[in-house]
């Protein structure tokens, strides 16, 4: 399960203090020690675990933890609300185009889950009553892509946009966008192409293709399981293309949990989605508050 190791710890750290009824600074600062520890074993950015703990910890002092007969109890709020800051605070729903249709642009490195998520999110929008959306196979470059976008579009009854690995992206992209208009297609979802990893001749694809069709959102899949290289990820496409989001995916097998909570502070842009797994509805929409909760059990 998720966060399982950090839940564990966490939860461990914060109840070792509330033994006795009152704690002493020493007392705080042992579980600060194991907060932090906690939190760098989860493979949290170290520079976002620094601030946390201050934060924390400055909070705890400022209070009235060291006087209360309920320490712990005090100490759980403090670390939710920080948590919850730490992931973005307030959720961020999807922004939808109020003259249809939205455009979604995917992006992501290869294996990250990108083409599965475009199935998800298409599913996830038309359950949320944005009708017909379009799978438009833009990744011309990984042999079976388009095959797999197509079986994802049958099994879900959507319709799949493609014109085959000779076309150009951009071409691709615009030809769908216009068709989507005409049939009145509500979202178009493109699924772009990715690379092992991040490399110029990809962003700059990437970036003609956002100023070809304008996205409402530019949304980042990456691999929760890949820890901080996802991080790293994350701010390379950030810094490439200013995304709008990003969906955690494989959460589900991810017992560590620094991705999901690094991401946001590092590049400022919120978790929209997680990936529960691998079929077509494990998508869930991110609240930071929930996952919070769920961390401190
Ligand atoms: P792409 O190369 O980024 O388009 O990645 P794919 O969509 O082909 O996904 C790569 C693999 O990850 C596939 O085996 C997917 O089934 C799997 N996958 C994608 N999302 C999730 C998820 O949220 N959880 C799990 N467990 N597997 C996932």
């Amino acid at each position: 399960m998720a966060f399982e190791g950090l839940s564990e710890r966490l939860q461990s750290a914060i109840s070792q203090v509330g033994k006795g009824g009152r704690i002493t600074e020493a007392d705080l600062k042992q579980m600060m020690r194991e907060i932090r520890l906690a939190l760098l074993e989860a493979d949290v950015n170290f520079k976002v675990v620094k601030t946390f703990v201050k934060r924390v910890n400055d909070r705890a002092l400022g209070s009235d933890v060291l006087e209360s007969l309920s320490p712990a109890q005090q100490v759980v709020k403090i670390v939710d609300e920080e948590l919850t800051a730490l992931m973005g605070g307030e959720h961020v729903p999807l922004n939808y185009s109020k003259q249809p249709p939205t455009i979604i642009m995917m992006v992501g490195l290869q294996g990250a889950g990108k083409t599965t998520t475009v199935g998800k999110l298409a599913n996830y929008v038309s359950n949320d009553g944005h009708k017909k959306p379009l799978l438009v196979a833009a990744d011309v470059y990984r042999p079976a892509a388009i095959d797999q976008l197509q079986t994802i579009g049958q099994q879900l009854d959507f319709e799949v946009f493609q014109l085959g690995t000779q076309a150009n992206p951009v071409d691709i992209a615009k030809q769908a966008v216009e068709q989507a208009r005409r049939n009145g297609n509500e979202v178009v979802i493109i699924d772009t192409a990715g690379r092992l990893h991040v490399n110029e001749e990809l962003m700059e694809e990437l970036r003609q293709i956002k100023q070809a069709v304008q996205p409402h959102e530019i949304l980042l899949t990456v691999d929760a399981m890949t820890g901080q290289d996802a991080v790293n990820v994350a701010q390379a496409f950030n810094d490439s293309l200013d995304i709008t989001g990003v969906v955690i995916t494989k959460l589900d097998g991810d017992t560590r949990g620094g991705a999901a909570l690094s991401i946001r502070s590092i590049t400022d842009k919120p978790i929209k989605f997680t990936g529960q797994g691998e079929k077509l509805d494990d998508l869930d929409v991110f609240y930071p508050d929930r996952m919070s909760s769920r961390i401190l059990g």
